[in-house]
């Protein structure tokens, strides 16, 4: 996937105007499609669905659906985790090209090489994988519940760790593991919101809450501030996109850094009106997820597209873990 390949502009050309929404619930109505968006999509896209939520909070609503068709306005990963645990629904995403650098970093050759250097090791993966490295999973995790997860694990036992080493990282700090092994893998978008740019906007903002993914290049350094006094630790808050939402209602506070996507900020607002929500960083926006525009939601409710499929053997292979995740996981979790 290159850039240039990429429609880039807003709305691909379609007003998300009334007309559109009208054609897209209509469509949706007659096709018995439950609409699927995760919070970094466009703030039109997350108002047109019905379910907006993070990877977990989505996964769980695809499995338990009645409705004939997903649509999932997300990336490719997430339909794919929908598939899976609904093999016999139709799963559509508005533009197949809509991947993520995360689950890209580590493939299920790179998975299989990764256990044979460490022959008996657990494999824990976060949901940002593609179905072939769940089907090498032993256990799929959130970022609620990787911590969890890992210290559920015999001490004795060695752990592969992946794919994002931020997450990773955070795991080995709270469990202080040795045997635990961290793929080098990391998303573009959350890497690059870094620990000088959350320093610096959290000295100029001593009042704010700091709501941090744990995929954020900034999460230790968040962790550091706190311990050195510079934020008060009773502020420094890392939490799951779903999670961020229920905290931004729970929260006395008046303003509130976030370093996540942006796209995250709109369901902020909209769970807590009160509140100035700002980013740590304006420019991390995912592309990926940018693709899924009010054009391809309505070509793909228009013409079928883009199919998700997954080979039923691998997908027989990844279901048991990704079925543990959504039984285990704490309310809100994933990306
Ligand atoms: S924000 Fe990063 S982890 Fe999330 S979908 Fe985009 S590339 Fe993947």
């Amino acid at each position: 996937m290159t850039a240039d390949t990429i429609d880039l502009t807003p709305f691909g050309g379609v007003e998300a105007d009334a007309a559109w929404r009208d054609e897209v619930r209509e469509l949706a109505r007659q096709r018995d499609a439950v609409l699927l968006a995760h919070n970094y999509q466009l703030p039109e896209i997350q108002d047109i669905a019905d379910h907006t939520g993070d990877s977990l909070a989505l996964s769980r609503i695809a499995a338990s659906s009645s409705a004939a068709t997903i649509i999932f306005c997300g990336v490719h990963f997430m339909a794919e985790t929908a598939k899976i645990l609904s093999p016999d629904k139709t799963v559509l995403i508005p533009d197949a090209r809509a991947g993520c650098s995360l689950a890209d970093s580590i493939t299920g050759a790179q998975l299989r090489a990764w256990k044979a250097e460490h022959p008996g090791a657990v494999v824990v993966s976060y949901v940002n994988t593609t179905a072939e490295v769940k089907a090498e999973t032993d256990i799929c995790c959130t970022s609620s519940n990787a911590v969890d997860v890992v210290a559920s694990i015999p001490a004795d036992r060695e752990v592969l760790f992946l794919p994002d080493q931020f997450l990773g990282a955070h795991v080995k700090r709270e469990t202080g593991r040795d045997n635990l092994h961290i793929w080098a893998g990391e998303c573009h978008v959350h890497a690059g919101i870094n620990g000088p740019e959350l320093a610096a906007r959290a000295a100029a903002n001593p009042d704010a809450d700091l709501f941090i993914h744990p995929e954020c290049g900034c999460a230790t350094s968040a962790l550091y501030l706190a311990g050195e006094g510079t934020v008060a630790p009773e502020r420094v808050k890392i939490l799951s996109t779903g999670d961020m939402v229920t905290q931004a209602r729970a929260t006395k506070a008046k303003s509130v850094l976030v370093a996540t996507e942006i796209g995250m900020i709109h369901q902020l607002r909209k769970a807590a009106p009160d509140i100035e929500f700002s980013a740590v960083n304006e420019r991390a926006s995912c592309r990926y997820m940018k693709m899924i525009t009010p054009a391809a939601l309505l070509r793909s409710l228009r013409e079928n597209r883009d199919e998700v499929h997954v080979d039923p053997e691998i997908a027989a292979r990844a279901r048991g873990a990704v079925q543990r995740m959504i039984e285990i996981g704490q309310p809100g979790g994933g990306e």
